[in-house]
């Protein structure tokens, strides 16, 4: 590989996990097995898009019927009217509302797309951020919606710091600008906040860079299998997992022997 290399958030978050998962994803050319519908998927992607309309207009009315819209799909049946995922769902978006009329900004943007050309250090960065604050003052928010029940502090901070060069390369801040970048829970309500700078924009596009070159120079993507196997679309397809799964059974799959199990009542 050689030239301008195109990163987003979970491009970089693969290869770090599994160099393997990399190369089928982004490089071989080979068509991506499809993925199920998780519960927890559904239900992000139902209130990602309700928020995403009550961003739009401010009118809760016009989230909620895109959320009731989007749970009532066939395919969606897993999460319906009826179940509790769906009660859920629409809990989420509610405190979403709430923290939508938390905000007092001067205008917002949802799903705001955009890239980061850096030509001369070889990378193009992508993100859809899900929604971008104009705050009084000058002052910018970021925010990334959460629906699990826990997230990767690590990993919510490096999502963001991409989305702070997006904001500042696609709105044109001055470099004087303050962004505040907002990790936000909707359910445990947790919210992890970074406030970033020109400088961080400068380190983050520095540090992918250099991660880009990396990238390059990578011969052979070797399988990392470890807790990314878990969510990994090629596992069926993948040997590495199974041989790894094989080995950590052989090394910790002892299987006590009658005699050494203590009679019950005993410790
Ligand atoms: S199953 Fe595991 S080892 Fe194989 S490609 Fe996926 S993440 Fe990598």
């Amino acid at each position: 590989m050689s030239g301008v290399i195109s990163l987003t958030y979970s491009k970089v978050k693969t290869f770090l996990s599994c160099r393997k998962a990399y190369w089928l994803d982004y490089e071989s050319g080979l068509p991506r097995p499809p993925e199920t519908d998780t519960i927890g998927g559904m239900i992000g992607t139902g209130v990602h898009r309700a928020l995403a309309r009550l961003c739009d207009t401010g009118d809760p009315a016009h989230g909620a019927s895109e959320l009731d819209a989007y749970l009532r799909m066939p395919s969606h049946e897993a999460v319906g009217p009826g179940t509790e995922y769906h009660d859920l769902a629409f809990e989420l978006y509610q405190r979403g509302v709430a923290a939508h009329q938390s905000i007092e900004s001067e205008d917002r943007w949802a799903e705001l797309q955009g890239q980061a050309l850096a030509h001369s250090r070889g990378i193009r960065l992508w993100a859809k951020i899900d929604r971008v604050d104009r705050l009084p003052g000058g002052h910018w928010q970021v925010i990334d919606w959460k629906t699990g029940r826990f997230d990767v502090g690590e990993e919510t901070d490096a999502q963001l710091d991409i989305y702070h060069v997006i904001l500042r390369t696609v709105r044109r801040l001055p470099a004087e600008a303050e962004v505040t970048a907002v990790g936000w829970n909707l359910r445990t309500g947790e919210k992890r906040v970074r406030s970033l700078t020109r400088a961080d924009a400068a380190a983050t596009v520095s540090y992918l860079s250099g991660l880009a070159h990396r990238i390059q120079s990578v011969a052979e993507f070797e399988a990392m299998p470890g807790p990314a196997c878990g969510f990994c679309r090629w596992r069926p397809q993948c040997p590495e997992s199974a041989e790894a799964d094989a080995f950590a059974e052989a090394l910790f799959g002892y299987d006590a022997e009658p005699e050494d199990t203590p009679p019950a009542g005993e410790p």
